[in-house]
């Protein structure tokens, strides 16, 4: 983007939907830019995918109950610090912090980057939690031409309210919603109706998937750790 004196955007007014690492990153830039933003995002926290929630959609497979992230308790990244941060604010180790230091870290590490992220420029007043957005269309052009659109949004349980704005972000993420496969004997597969969405101790998957492979020991084992008190 241009420089903002030179543009005319410094007066622009414009709406990020979602709070993950992408739509922090395209504030900050729009921010920097001059422009007037307002980040909407439907979680109580910033950090998207990072922001771990031990609730899952459960009995809804298709994951549209409501839970945004679909990382596992014990995720830890797969790619490394040097290429997970933003270009110019490094994910450094966090050694003093008591955090971890490695170069995949588990996934609180990354949150807990994301918010500094937030912390040092300043964009917490531009977010506003516990916000969803259900509609963005075209609103009415204004007299010279120039486009505007009306978001509609939910705070809480709120009523929903409508605002204009000149442009619109969506950064609303791809990994929220599974897809479930069809396959041939399924319904033979170990009776956790689960797939990775919804999975939140990782080892009860594999656990399943032996099954198949390794026949009823392993099913018992689950079964009667399961009933003993394991948390799905
Ligand atoms: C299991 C798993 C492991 C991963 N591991 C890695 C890894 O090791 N390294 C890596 O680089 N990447 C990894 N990723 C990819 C990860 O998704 C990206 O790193 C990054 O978090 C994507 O950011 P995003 O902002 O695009 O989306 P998200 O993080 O999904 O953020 C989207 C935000 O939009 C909000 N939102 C959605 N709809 C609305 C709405 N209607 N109104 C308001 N807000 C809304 C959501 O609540 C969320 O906060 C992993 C993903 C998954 C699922």
């Amino acid at each position: 983007m241009s420089s903002s004196s030179s543009s005319g955007w410094s007066s622009k007014k414009v709406c990020v939907v979602g709070a993950g690492m992408a739509g922090l990153a395209a504030a900050r830039e729009l921010r920097r830019e001059g422009l007037d933003v307002t980040v909407l995002e439907q979680s109580a926290g910033v950090g998207g995918q990072w922001l771990y929630d031990a609730a899952t959609d459960g009995g809804d497979p298709l994951g549209m109950a409501g839970v945004h992230s679909s990382i596992y308790s014990s995720l830890r990244l797969n790619s490394p610090r040097e290429v997970g941060g933003f270009s110019d604010f490094p994910f450094r180790p966090t050694n003093g912090g008591g955090g971890d230091v490695r170069r995949y870290p588990v996934h609180g590490e990354l949150l807990r980057y994301i918010r500094e992220f937030c912390d040092v420029f300043g964009l917490m007043d531009a977010v506003r939690l516990d916000t969803t957005v259900v509609r963005v269309a075209m609103a009415p052009p204004r007299r010279d031409g120039s486009l505007r659109w009306t978001v509609r949004s939910r705070h809480n349980g709120d009523a929903e309210t409508e605002e204009v704005f000149d442009a619109v972000v969506v950064a609303t993420g791809h990994y929220s919603q599974p897809r479930l496969p069809s396959i041939d004997g399924m319904d033979k597969f170990i009776n956790i109706n689960m797939n990775v969405k919804n999975a939140r101790m990782i080892y009860i998957i594999c656990a399943s998937i032996l099954y198949e492979a390794r026949g009823m020991f392993l099913y018992n084992e689950i079964e009667g750790r399961t009933k003993a008190g394991m948390q799905f």
